[in-house]
């Protein structure tokens, strides 16, 4: 994910590869993003989705949401759709796991230790 553009707004310029707060992962900031407390779309979007809504979200990551909307020029009703559509999607693939896991009979059809 790390190149010479930032991965937050796609434009600035990386000054260094930083984890997002409160979710395992790293990416690509500018300063301006850095400096503006703004984090990737879709890591905001897809944590909020796994936590089930902004409404079960803590104060920090509530004013992740709001500075990210704000530096990205998104609406929070843009933000809460995106987070429906996410839900949608992690609802699905959990269903898929299932039916697999039905069809195979296995506990863990992944194969995890
Ligand atoms: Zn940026």
């Amino acid at each position: 994910m790390s190149g010479p553009f930032c991965d937050v707004c796609g434009t600035g310029t990386t000054v260094g590869v930083f984890c997002v707060p409160m979710v395992a992962m790293s990416v690509a900031y500018c300063q301006q993003c850095i400096d503006a407390n703004a984090h990737p779309w879709d890591i905001v979007v897809g944590n909020t989705a796994c936590i089930g809504s902004l409404d079960q979200a803590n104060d920090e990551w509530r004013e992740i949401v709001e500075c990210t909307c704000r530096h990205l020029k998104r609406t929070m009703a843009e933000f809460n759709a995106a987070v429906t559509v996410s839900a949608e999607n992690l609802d699905r693939a959990f269903e898929a796991m299932e039916e697999a896991r039905e069809k195979t009979g296995d506990e863990d059809p992944f194969g995890l230790p």
